[in-house]
């Protein structure tokens, strides 16, 4: 018999580029039981970007009155722009037992590991500088002054690695989704997990 687990909470950050949203997306299209938090920012949308799907796009007084209500998680400035996570979404969907991932930066993961000392870190690291302008530049979504700014902050961005669980390099993406797959299967195994999920089986074998 199992009884039901609670979910794990992942992050995902990385210098812009690098590949955490077009990971988190496969990731997503082949594990049913594997959830992203849809954060809210104050920037733009991009072109294809919706609201609700991508990011709640809201304007700066929204942002605040957010912040003012209690309603983040956590929140960062990030290029300019707001960004953060309410904690609706993610407590009701690891209360349903759902892994739940978090596309959020260091800053970010910073805050949340204080709240949520379990929470699985991963970064993910482009396999050369060249490679990652020519990520933000074939994305095609970005003006060419962003890009600029995002290439400038990689250096800095990347250097909080090692702050994280896991640190992949995002070279063939397959074997990166692998990784990372990988990764949330063994997180589901570790002791505490297994200790719910097969308590009468434990209980059993140790009579
Ligand atoms: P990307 O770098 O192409 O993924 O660009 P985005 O505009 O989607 O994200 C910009 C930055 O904001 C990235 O560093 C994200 O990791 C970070 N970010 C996105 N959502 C959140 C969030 O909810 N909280 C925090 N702290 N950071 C976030
Ligand atoms: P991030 O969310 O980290 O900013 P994206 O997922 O938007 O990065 O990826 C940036 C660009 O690089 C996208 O156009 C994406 O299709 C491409 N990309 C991601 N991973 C790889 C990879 N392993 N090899 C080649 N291109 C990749
Ligand atoms: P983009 O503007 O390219 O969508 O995101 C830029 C950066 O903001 C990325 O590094 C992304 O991970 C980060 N980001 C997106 N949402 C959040 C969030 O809710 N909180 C924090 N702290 N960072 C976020």
């Amino acid at each position: 018999m199992t009884t039901a687990t609670h979910g794990n909470l992942f992050i995902l950050s990385s210098p812009s580029g690098a590949g955490k949203s077009s990971l988190i997306k496969a990731l997503l299209t082949k594990h049913q039981d594997i959830k992203m938090s849809v954060s809210h920012t104050t920037r733009g949308p991009r072109p294809g970007e919706n609201n609700g799907e991508h990011y709640h796009f809201v304007s700066e007084a929204d942002f605040n009155a957010l912040i003012l209500a209690d309603d983040f998680f956590e929140w960062a400035k990030v290029f300019d722009n707001y960004y953060g996570t309410s904690k609706a979404a993610v407590a009701s969907q690891l209360d349903a037992g759902l892994d739940v991932f978090l596309d959020i930066d260091w800053q970010g993961a910073q805050q949340v590991r204080k709240l949520v000392p379990d929470v699985k870190t991963i970064f993910i690291l482009p396999p050369s500088q060249q490679e990652l302008e020519n990520r933000l530049n074939g994305r095609g979504q970005d003006s060419q002054e962003v890009i600029a700014k995002r290439m400038a902050q990689a250096k800095s961005e990347s250097s909080h690695y090692n702050e994280f669980d896991y640190v992949l390099v995002n070279d063939d993406f397959d074997t990166t989704l692998s990784q990372l797959e990988h990764i949330v299967i063994a997180a589901r195994m570790e002791l505490k997990a297994q200790q719910t999920r097969h308590g009468a089986l434990i209980t059993d074998l140790l009579r």
